[in-house]
C-alpha cells in the first residue's frame, strides 16, 4: 500500500534489533486518516472471506483493527495483556513472548465473544517472529472458530512470522513488507 509505504519512510526510524519505531502515526500518535485507508484496504482484500469478527492484541493493533472491522461491518474484539492470570475459567488465553519488551505477555478473551459460528479475521501492528500472532490462533483453536485469514500493517519479511503462518496455510496479507533495513534505511519487497 503505496500510501502506507510512503508514510513509513517519511516518518519510520529504524532502531537496533531491527525494531522500526512508527510512533508517530500508529504506535503513539495515530493518523486517523491513514488507519481508515488501512481499514478500506483490509476490508477490500478480505471482503469475501465470511468475516464475522476481526481480533486484534491490545494495544497497538486496536487502531487498524477497528477501521477493518468498520469497513467489514463486523464487531472487533482486542485480547488484553495481564501479567498474570489467576480467573482464568471464563477467558480463553494463551502465552505471548514480546518481540520488542522481550517479556512473557498473557493474552486473553473473554469466552463469552468467541462462539463456534464465528469466522475471525486476525489482525495486528507488527509481524515479526509471529508470537502474537501464534497466540491468537491458539486461541482460536481452543474457542473452535475459524480463522479466515491475517492482515497485517507492517511486515517484516526477513523475519520467520511469514514463513510460520504460511505453514499453517493461512492467507496472509500485509499492507506493507519490508524486506531489509540497510543504513538506517527501510527496503520494501515490491509489490506484486
Ligand atoms: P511477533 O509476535 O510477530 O514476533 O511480533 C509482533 C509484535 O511485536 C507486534 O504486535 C508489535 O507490537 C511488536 N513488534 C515487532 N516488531 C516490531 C517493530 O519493528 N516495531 C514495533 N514498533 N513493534 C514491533
Amino acid at each position: 500500500m503505496k500510501l502506507l509505504e510512503d508514510r513509513i519512510r517519511e516518518d519510520g526510524k529504524v532502531l537496533a534489533g531491527n525494531v522500526l519505531k512508527v510512533d508517530n502515526f500508529l504506535n503513539h500518535q495515530v493518523d486517523p486518516v491513514l488507519m481508515d485507508e488501512m481499514g478500506k484496504e483490509f476490508a477490500r482484500l478480505f471482503k469475501d472471506a465470511g468475516v464475522t469478527k476481526v481480533v486484534t492484541v491490545e494495544s497497538s493493533g486496536i487502531a487498524p483493527a477497528l477501521m477493518a472491522a468498520l469497513h467489514l461491518d463486523v464487531p472487533m474484539i482486542f485480547a488484553r495483556k495481564h501479567k498474570s492470570l489467576t480467573l482464568t475459567d471464563n477467558l480463553y488465553t494463551a502465552t505471548v513472548y514480546s518481540y520488542t519488551k522481550q517479556v512473557n505477555n498473557d493474552i486473553s478473551i473473554d469466552k463469552r465473544f468467541l462462539n463456534s459460528d464465528d469466522k475471525i479475521l486476525i489482525i495486528d501492528d507488527f509481524l515479526a517472529n509471529g508470537q502474537a500472532v501464534q497466540g491468537l490462533l491458539e486461541i482460536a483453536k481452543v474457542a473452535d472458530v475459524d480463522v479466515a485469514g491475517i492482515g497485517i500493517v507492517i511486515e517484516k519479511s526477513f523475519q520467520k512470522g511469514r514463513e510460520m503462518i504460511e505453514e499453517t496455510g493461512i492467507r496472509v496479507e500485509s499492507l506493507a513488507r519490508i524486506a531489509a533495513f540497510e543504513d538506517g534505511e527501510v527496503k520494501f519487497v515490491p509489490e506484486a
